[in-house]
């Protein structure tokens, strides 16, 4: 071919299934030394789905009507959890109490009034500062099985809790065998979902560095630390202490955005990204595959070679 090798790579990762959006973009993938994914909808499929729904001993709420509130609350939300909540109430027939006042805060959960009560969905680390008790032992066994146990409030006090899976990808294992082979060292798994479910997932795969419970900003703080040659665990060795890394970030949701501007290069899942992740990123999976990134990845080296 006689188009300029950056350009014809660009044409090769599109084949391969991966949109970069310059040419830039492949050359700055080809200098890659370290990769971070995000685990829900990047490592896992990103359909999950609801396995358990318990309302706690003292609500006065039946799985029925906790489904019910939860699945209003989560209604407008575009965020895979959500969708597995209104499923879970669709398959049961349930109808939908009217919703005012959503909001919600990536990375956290969902809040809204429903029926003229607050109901709040999240993360049970961030919705309340300790969970004890009952729903304590509860979320503990739930995540411990590699699930996400998310806390349902209602006005205030703790309702219910409603378990949710994802499965991994079918080429999760082998795309992180590539990728380590390619930067000579494991992807990193960045997550806001809970360490036990995050760990347990991660193991499956051949990832030991996990970062779990984190903000979408935290997620951009650790790829920063990377960069400026930190630790990237939020203490220790601070700027230039160690080796500076070139971070390449994976992700498909609203929580991955900082983090996809951070990186030396972002990469975003298509299928079911979120329209900000898509918009941030520098390139976007549109073959819904993971195991298109260590093909562009390996694509982006040769055409460098041919450049420089
Ligand atoms: P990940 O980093 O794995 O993609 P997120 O950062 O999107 O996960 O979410 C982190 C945690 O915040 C979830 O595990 C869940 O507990 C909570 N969360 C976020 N959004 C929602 C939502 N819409 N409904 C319920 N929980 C949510
Ligand atoms: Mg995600």
């Amino acid at each position: 071919s006689t188009m300029p090798p950056l350009l014809s790579a660009i044409a090769n990762a599109g084949r391969h299934g991966v949109l970069a959006k310059s040419a830039v973009v492949m050359e700055r993938l080809g200098q890659i030394d370290t990769v971070a994914l995000d685990k829900t909808g990047t490592l896992t499929e990103g359909t999950p789905r609801v396995t358990d729904v318990h309302p706690l001993p003292g609500s006065g709420l039946t799985e029925e009507t906790l489904l019910a509130l939860s699945a209003a609350a989560e209604h407008p939300s575009e965020h895979p959890l959500a969708r597995a909540v209104l499923d879970a109430a669709d398959e049961r027939g349930l109808a939908l109490p009217e919703v005012t006042d959503f909001s919600s805060a990536p990375g956290q959960g969902v809040s809204a009034t429903v029926d003229g009560r607050k109901v709040q969905v999240g993360s049970p680390a961030r919705l309340v500062p300790c969970v004890t008790g009952p729903a304590q032992a509860l979320a503990r066994e739930l995540e411990d099985a590699g699930r996400t146990a998310v806390l349902v409030l209602c006005d205030g006090a703790p309702a219910g809790m409603i378990a949710i899976a994802d499965r991994l990808r079918p080429d999760a294992a082998t795309t992180v065998a590539a990728l380590t082979a390619l930067t000579g060292r494991p992807p990193v798994l960045l997550t806001g979902d809970n360490p036990r479910a995050a760990r347990r997932l991660a193991a499956e795969v051949g990832i030991s560095d996990v970062r779990a419970g984190l903000l979408p900003q935290d997620k951009a703080a650790a790829v920063r630390q990377w960069e400026r040659g930190g630790e990237g665990d939020g203490g220790g060795e601070g700027d230039g202490g160690g080796e500076r890394r070139k971070v390449l970030v994976v992700g498909d949701g609203v929580n991955d955005a900082p983090a996809l501007a951070a990186a030396h290069t972002g990469i975003a899942m298509g299928k079911a990204g979120s329209d900000l992740a898509l918009e941030t990123a520098d390139a976007v999976v549109v073959r819904d595959e993971l195991a298109t990134i260590p093909a562009v990845v390996a694509l982006s080296r040769t055409a460098r070679r041919l450049v420089v």
